[in-house]
């Protein structure tokens, strides 16, 4: 039915599948030598209605209409794709796309469809684990709640709430994010809380301006493919968000989009772009500062409600076209003619990825594209915006959550009295007015002896923080490590006592995807062994700690979350569909308060000793190393 081939070539835009020979002759292959390499292609195996193309590790596993169906989202990147998972026997067999028109179109990539075995592996933790004697042994839940609340309690009377800090999960629910800091700031009293381990310099940074708090997509998914101009910033769109990767390959290949990419390093997003610059690492300030200056001195500043000071188009000049061609190691023209794209378009969609949340001056890099947004007019128009596009599968809801040392749930800053008092008043219990560290803060607390106690909710901090010895040598100077996860690793060795969390699988609750989709899953099956749900385990520490709040269910959480957290109302969750809903935290950002930063290049500095630059990122089927 040539149903596959045209998968690969319409679709994902590879077209590595094709029919040869011809009529009764006719086969379907691959060029010779060659495979089926798109990071879609398993979805040849769902659409191919004959059986002829079946999935390798799910075929003859299981009888299909005995396995159980259930309604989930996918828990890799954080796109959000909608997925159905089967299951039979406590073991999930395998996942098929559960169609979403606003997401996913009815398409998952191979992470998402294959990656499900991580839940049903081999070595799931099932019990708690109490270090002793340099050995593990499995405990009941009681001895660890009494070793965890005894040992939390002596730390607290000697040394206060401030020797305690807490690490969150931007793969865990909205619910276990948001009961861990709850539970951090009101029981233990710390805002040493954070989530965001893959960073040195995270952002929204505490000098981070009022009108980024929005840090987030502005638009819809949807939206991609109604936008005259995307204008993709330092993202390796097909690894780091291979739906949105497909959407923008549609917008350019259907329906006569523009794509401009602009990285310090070629990616695959940029052979379907008509303009793709490769810059020079760290010039990207440079770079945008340019474009800036290009659409003030030829006039392409249009709209009268923006207003430019005379010295800042003087500073502006400083970024003159030779000077900063030079400075990038691009040609004046590239330069040129994506500022006048820019200038002329109707409406541009700027999406901004990993090589910019992750850059040494990340802050400097965004003030820089909210400028050239500003100048643009893209903020208030309609299919334009600046979408900051967050890794994993709940980073937006860890940042919603509060999982933050200096914000409140809703991205709030602590400093806002009236919300701290409304949240008070709500927990029935204090929370501290001071910020807390970051991640990188608390290490070095740790290596000071300030901070005594580190809590980690299903995250492999040893493997995803930048300097693996640093954190080890942290870790082993705290007097209590607490993990909370679902696999055995280093951390889990290091740890003083494990506690056996569940998977997205196993557990009812909400995902914020990157274009800030509240979506629900629910679980798909039992918990293996002893495992609990990462809320429940915190909250019963509550209440064996005396601590002012239980709750009984998932849902319970969901809906104070709806009740508290600004943006997440209506988000009840009997309310909310499988299709998820997009919370009104979204939306284009107030621009009558905006003013133009200047934004300064700075070089990012080699030394002779290490001249040479190393560039992490993910690959498509490599996605961090989860938990
Ligand atoms: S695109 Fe992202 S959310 Fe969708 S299936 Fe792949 S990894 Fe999962």
């Amino acid at each position: 039915c040539f149903k596959c081939v045209r998968f690969t070539s319409e679709v994902a835009c590879e077209g590595d599948l094709g029919a040869f020979e011809r009529g009764g002759h006719t086969q379907i292959a691959t060029g010779i030598g060659e495979a089926v390499k798109n990071e879609f292609s398993g979805n040849i195996i769902e659409i191919c209605p004959v059986g002829a193309l079946t999935s390798k590790p799910f075929r003859y596993q299981i009888r299909t209409w005995l396995a159980n169906k259930t309604a989930s989202v996918c828990n890799f990147c954080a796109d959000g794709c909608n997925l159905t998972l089967w299951t039979a026997k406590n073991k999930i067999h395998r996942a098929t796309s559960r169609r979403n028109d606003q997401v996913d179109q009815g398409w998952i990539c191979d992470k998402g469809r294959f990656g499900v075995d991580l839940v049903n592996h081999p070595q799931r933790i099932t019990s708690p684990l109490l270090k002793k004697s340099g050995q593990k042994i499995e405990i009941s839940w009681d001895e660890a709640y009494e070793y965890a609340s005894k040992s939390f309690k002596t730390i607290k009377e000697r040394q206060g709430g401030t020797a305690f800090a807490a690490l969150g999960s931007a793969h865990c629910s909205n619910e276990d994010n948001y009961v861990l800091q709850k539970f951090f700031r009101t029981v233990i009293g710390t805002n040493h809380i954070d989530h965001r381990v893959f960073y040195k310099n995270p952002l929204p940074g505490s000098d981070s301006s009022k009108f980024q708090t929005s840090y987030s997509m502005t638009n819809s998914i949807q939206d991609i493919e109604k936008t005259e101009l995307i204008f993709v910033l330092g993202c390796d769109l097909t690894v780091e968000h291979p739906i949105l990767g497909l959407r923008v390959k549609k917008a350019v290949n259907k329906l006569g989009a523009i794509l401009v990419v602009a990285n310090n390093r070629g990616t695959k997003i940029g052979k379907f772009a008509s303009q793709e610059i490769i810059y020079k690492f760290g010039s990207e300030v440079s770079f945008l500062n340019a474009l800036a200056n290009q659409l003030v001195e030829k006039g392409m500043v249009r709209s009268e409600k923006v207003k430019i000071q005379p010295d800042y188009e003087n500073w502006l000049k400083n970024y003159s076209l030779e000077k900063t061609a030079k400075q990038c190691g691009i040609n004046a023209l590239e330069i040129e003619s994506l500022a006048k794209l820019l200038g002329e378009s109707k409406s541009c969609l700027v999406l901004i990825g990993r090589d910019v949340i992750t850059h040494s001056y990340n802050l400097d890099v965004v003030e820089a594209v909210l400028n050239l947004g500003y100048l643009t007019g893209l903020f208030g128009k309609k299919f334009s915006g600046i979408n900051l596009l967050w890794e994993y599968c709940n980073s937006q809801g860890a940042l919603d959550m509060g999982l933050l040392p200096d914000r409140l749930p809703g991205l709030i800053p602590l400093s806002d009295k009236g919300y701290r008092a409304k949240l008070e008043q709500a927990w029935n219990a204090k929370i501290p007015d001071q910020p807390g560290y970051t991640l990188k803060q608390i290490l070095e607390a740790i290596h000071r002896g300030e901070v005594k106690c580190l809590y980690v909710l299903q995250e492999d901090l040893i493997n995803n923080y930048p300097d693996r010895e640093f954190v080890k040598t942290a870790l082993t100077q705290l007097e209590l490590l607490v993990v909370q996860t679902i696999l055995p690793g280093e951390l889990t060795q290091m740890a003083h006592l494990v506690l056996p969390g569940l998977s997205y699988a196993e557990k009812n609750g909400t995902y914020t995807s990157v274009e800030r989709r509240v979506q629900k899953t629910q679980a798909a099956f039992k918990p293996l062994g002893n495992a609990k749900p990462d809320w429940q385990i915190l909250s019963e520490l509550s209440l064996w700690m005396q601590g002012p709040f239980v709750h009984y269910s998932s849902q319970e959480i969901t809906d104070e979350i709806a009740a508290l957290v600004p943006g997440y109302s209506g988000m009840q969750y009997d309310k909310l569909t499988f299709s998820g809903d997009r919370p009104s935290l979204n939306g284009q950002p107030d621009i009558s308060e905006f003013q133009l930063k200047r934004t300064e290049y700075r070089p990012v500095a080699a030394s002779d000793k290490y001249p040479l630059v190393l560039l992490t990122g993910n690959l498509v089927y490599h996605s961090g190393t989860l938990s």
